[in-house]
């Protein structure tokens, strides 16, 4: 399967990794869209949130979980915003989720 999530989990591709445990990888974003910006993503590959099951439950209160440790970690004491952008019309454009975690500037709302 020719995923560049997977090659990361991998170490085929490299990333600046701030965590990992046997199930998930935390790294930051290559092209961040605020002063902290990482990505959690699980170990398996799943490629959008439509397609997990309910055997992914744990799993995706872990990614949550360490996202929310990581970004106090990274200093984002006012607060930060999580996001799975699911699927075409959720624009996602990697094809194994990711949770986004931003931080460290005031974030607008809606998003487009
Ligand atoms: P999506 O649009 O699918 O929700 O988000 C994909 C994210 O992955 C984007 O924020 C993009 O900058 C990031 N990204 C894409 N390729 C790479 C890569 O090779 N390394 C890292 N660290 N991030 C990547």
């Amino acid at each position: 399967m020719d995923c560049l999530f997977c090659k990361i989990v991998e170490g085929k591709i490299p990333a600046k990794k701030l965590y990992e445990d046997e199930q998930v990888v935390a790294f930051h974003d290559i092209n961040p869209q605020a002063p902290v910006h990482f990505l959690v993503i699980p170990k398996k590959h799943i490629a959008t949130l439509q397609d997990v099951t309910e055997a992914d439950r744990a799993l995706l209160g872990h990614m949550l979980f360490i996202g929310q440790q990581l970004a106090v970690e990274q200093g984002c004491n006012q607060g930060f915003r999580t996001v799975f952008n699911c699927n075409e019309h959720g624009g996602q454009t990697v094809y194994h989720i990711h949770l986004h975690v931003l931080g460290k500037r005031q974030l607008s709302w809606p998003p487009g």
